[in-house]
């Protein structure tokens, strides 16, 4: 249930909405919005109370129940686009960010020439994985806290925030001290006790979607975050399983107007692993920046032949510089910029 207080309520009026909930049992959440407050009223009971209990209590404007199961991350919660602030990097205002590396962490010598490279064509933060969540237990499951290292030194030297992913909850707090961003891959998107501890950060994160889950499932979990009070959270379309098999997956370009739509998270689309192979990904990249995506996240490699993991999809730095030239104009044509 979301109460909406009328412009200039004062505080012991938002105080006392705030109050009643907690004397009814439900967790409360505000959106101290530059015009007006918002309050959220959480809990699994809320559509049994009547409205009118908050209705009648002075500064409140109205009472409206979010009829779907997303509560913070619907725009009825918050009506503005939220932001993200990754090291300085804002993800979701004009600007779109385009965030590149590895797939995983290799060496040393790798993720500095990657590094290098994707900053001088225009990446804003640099990614890599350094715990990899591979389908296979045989396959190379990353560099882990030596590869969270690695992107650290790289950070340091080249000034880029880094992204990396989490697949453990033990593993949280020590990537939390390194990283910008921390990334919650496609497996990982309803694993709750991940995203409740990875809420409890307050660190950006990353949600990536589920390859098999809906928008509303996905806009549920980011609830999970959102709850524990962060709010720095970006979505990331990265593509879903159909039929369809002439691609990895099929990168649902319909999610991004949708999730503007119904939610204020910004949104930005990993067109590398949706492909699954490098030659499909620019004109990925082109779509989602034409319909209307905050970012990309995109695979680099200096070898893409070489590759532990990913190489098929992952571009060559100079095909990467190419890219983003191309994407330019794409971001100008809908009012925005790289
Ligand atoms: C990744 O970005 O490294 C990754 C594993 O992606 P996804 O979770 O989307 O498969
Ligand atoms: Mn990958």
């Amino acid at each position: 249930m979301i109460v909406e207080m009328k412009t200039g309520a004062s505080r012991p009026e938002v105080d006392a909405v705030v109050e009643k909930a907690k004397s009814l049992g439900l967790d409360v959440q505000l959106n101290l919005g530059t015009d007006k407050t918002v309050v959220a009223l959480l809990g699994s009971n809320t559509g049994q109370l009547p409205t009118d209990i908050f209705e009648v209590l002075p500064g409140v404007e109205s009472v409206t129940r979010i009829m779907k199961p997303y509560k913070l991350a619907s725009r009825t919660f918050k009506k503005a686009d939220s932001v993200v602030d990754a090291g300085g990097v804002k993800i979701g205002g004009q600007r779109i960010v385009v965030m590149a590396g590895p797939c995983a962490v290799e060496s040393e010598a790798q993720l500095m020439e990657v590094a290098e490279k994707v900053k001088a064509a225009g990446a804003l933060i640099l990614r890599g994985g350094a715990y990899k969540p591979r389908s296979s237990p045989f396959s190379f499951q990353g560099m882990k806290m030596a590869g969270v290292e690695l992107l650290q030194n790289a950070r340091e030297r080249f000034g880029l925030p880094v992204i990396t992913e989490v697949v453990d909850t033990a593993d949280v707090s020590p990537i939390a001290k390194y990283a910008d961003i921390l990334q919650i891959g496609s497996r990982n998107m309803q694993n709750f006790s991940l995203l409740t501890k990875i809420g409890k950060t307050g660190r950006p994160v990353v949600l990536k979607r589920g390859f098999s889950c809906t928008v509303t499932e996905w806009l549920t979990a980011a609830d999970y975050l959102l709850a524990e009070g962060n709010e720095q959270v970006i979505l990331c379309e990265r593509g879903i399983r159909t039929f369809e098999d002439s691609a990895r997956f099929s990168l649902d370009i319909s999610s991004i107007p949708v999730i503007k739509k119904f939610s204020h998270l910004p949104i930005i689309v990993d067109p590398s692993h949706a492909a699954g192979h490098f030659s499909l990904v620019p004109a990925m990249a082109r779509a989602a920046i034409a319909a209307g995506a905050d970012g990309l996240l995109i695979e680099v490699h200096p070898n893409p032949k070489v590759a532990l993991v990913d190489g098929a999809q992952s571009l060559t730095p100079s095909d990467f510089a190419r890219l983003v030239e191309e994407l330019k104009p794409v971001a100008k044509a809908v009012g925005r910029f790289i």
